[in-house]
């Protein structure tokens, strides 16, 4: 079994962006800006926007962390974002999600301008990955996509099988896999007899959000097994994934660990995404 240390390989990207970045002053006269907004003080996302302003700093992006309130109206959130977009010092915007209830997700990705949407969650950016025209990328599953090719595995011809069908994980990084030549199936929570397809997996990606949920039984010997799960353990209350990481990773031919693995290339790619906002704009 080989580990596949996302930590080490997000470290070698962000050093490459960071010997990039201290480029931009000479050529551009400024570096990229990213600003993260904030509404509300869920703790999860507190952490979130904290690790994105400290992955600037590693890559010498300017970074502006906005907190608004959570009772915050949509028009005033709206407008925020507006002024935003027209600020030229300004490169990406990310609004953290999920946000409070009285507020319209869609409506807020809609709003940042497409070409600062350092997410890939306009529209327009979801469009172009299915139309295969130029987009900005979303970060998670770029991110799985890089381990996979740092790691030295194509999933050319391979049968890879994803669990979950969200628009920010699931379906993007089963479209990244297809672009990529494998052969892809989408599970969901309406798939019947998941564990009989999970064993076909060459590659299983697993991003469901149930702790532990892949067991040893549901993976075929030497399977590449990529972990987005980021829950609690219900027995430790720990950080854990949806693999059971234990029983699994003796069957495996390769696995994520969490923490440690898809997470920190989410961050690496939010830089990378910034940094190609900047460029575009240039
Ligand atoms: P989501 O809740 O939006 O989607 C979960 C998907 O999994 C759904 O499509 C659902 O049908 C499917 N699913 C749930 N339970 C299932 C089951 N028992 N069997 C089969 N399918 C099942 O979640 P999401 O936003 O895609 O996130 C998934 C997980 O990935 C979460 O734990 C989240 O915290 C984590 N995540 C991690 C990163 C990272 O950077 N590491 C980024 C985004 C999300």
């Amino acid at each position: 079994m080989k580990l596949i240390d996302g930590k080490q390989i997000s470290a070698s990207l962000k050093e490459a962006l960071k010997e990039q970045v201290a480029t931009f002053p000479a050529r551009y006269g400024r570096v990229p800006h990213l600003v993260v907004v904030r509404v509300g003080e869920d703790p999860a996302s507190v952490v979130y926007v904290r690790n994105k302003a400290k992955a600037c700093e590693a890559c010498g992006i300017r970074n502006t962390t906005i907190v608004l309130d959570e009772t915050i109206p949509e028009e005033a959130l709206l407008d925020k974002i507006h002024a935003l977009n027209a600020d030229d010092s300004v490169d990406g915007i990310l609004v953290q999600l999920p946000l409070p209830k009285h507020l319209s997700e869609a409506k807020v990705i809609e709003t940042i301008a497409r070409e600062k949407d350092v997410d890939g969650f306009h529209p327009y950016n979801v469009a172009g990955l299915w139309q295969k025209t130029p987009h900005m990328s979303p970060c998670t599953p770029k991110g799985i996509m890089k381990l996979l090719e740092a790691e030295g595995i194509d999933p050319k011809g391979k049968r890879a099988v994803v669990i979950g069908r969200s628009n920010i994980v699931g379906l993007p990084v089963a479209k990244m896999l297809l672009d990529a030549n494998a052969t892809v199936t989408l599970c969901h929570t309406r798939t019947v007899n998941l564990p009989e397809v999970t064993r076909q997996a060459d590659i299983l990606v697993v991003a469901a959000g149930r702790a532990k949920m892949v067991t040893a039984d549901m993976v075929a010997d030497g399977c590449i097994v990529v972990d987005v799960g980021m829950d609690r353990d219900p027995d430790t209350g720990k950080l854990c994934g949806d693999v059971d990481f234990d029983a699994v990773a003796p069957k495996a031919g390769a696995i994520t660990p969490v923490p440690g693995g898809v997470g920190p290339m989410t961050i690496a790619c939010l830089m990378e995404n910034t940094v190609e906002c900047f460029l575009q704009r240039q």
